[in-house]
């Protein structure tokens, strides 16, 4: 996508109208961030100090436990959701069918650098609800709390968004 094209696009996504009108909350950019070790990507993965901290805690205990755990997604910028969502759009997806599985720019806890996307070493495709079934989770259900980290969207959450079993956010004070 042309980057002026891309620039316009993510003022409009960043007017709050749309969001007001959906009732999703709207967060701030992370402002200090530190790098954690590469995914199986090749990319840098950044998050705040704190959640960062408490992200190598308890991937170190499941370890222990016998449980892998993967970070796929940590800090996303504003910029980087408005390309997620303008790839989709330019790939011929309608808006109401992407915002069902993505945030709009502004919208997504990624930008907190306080959420990530989980994997386990189970070979299927990452986040996929299947995520659920797998002992990674149900070791996330009973440990994740005691390091601060919180499953943000349940099923049948008040923001109308797909259950992710994946995504969980470091919230220290919940
Ligand atoms: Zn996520």
């Amino acid at each position: 996508m042309h980057p002026e094209l891309l620039d316009c696009y993510l003022q409009l996504c960043l007017d709050p109208g749309l969001p007001r009108e959906r009732g999703w909350p709207l967060f701030a950019e992370a402002t200090e961030l530190v790098e954690l070790p590469p995914d199986r990507w090749q990319r840098i993965p950044r998050l705040t100090p704190a959640a960062a901290q408490a992200w190598q805690s308890m991937q170190a205990a499941a370890k222990q436990d016998g449980i892998v755990l993967e970070l796929i997604s940590a800090f996303r910028s504003y910029r980087y959701q408005a390309e997620l969502i303008a790839r989709k759009l330019d790939s011929g997806l309608a808006l109401e069918a992407i915002l069902r599985a993505s945030a709009l720019p502004g919208c997504s806890e990624h930008h907190t650098g306080r959420a990530i996307d989980l994997a386990t070493d189970d070979g299927m495709p990452v986040l996929e609800p299947q995520f659920a079934e797998t002992p990674a989770f149900t070791w996330l259900q009973q440990h994740a709390a005691s390091f601060g980290y919180f499953l943000s969207f349940p099923p049948d959450n008040p923001w109308g968004l797909m259950y992710e079993p994946w995504h969980w956010c470091y919230q220290p004070d919940r």
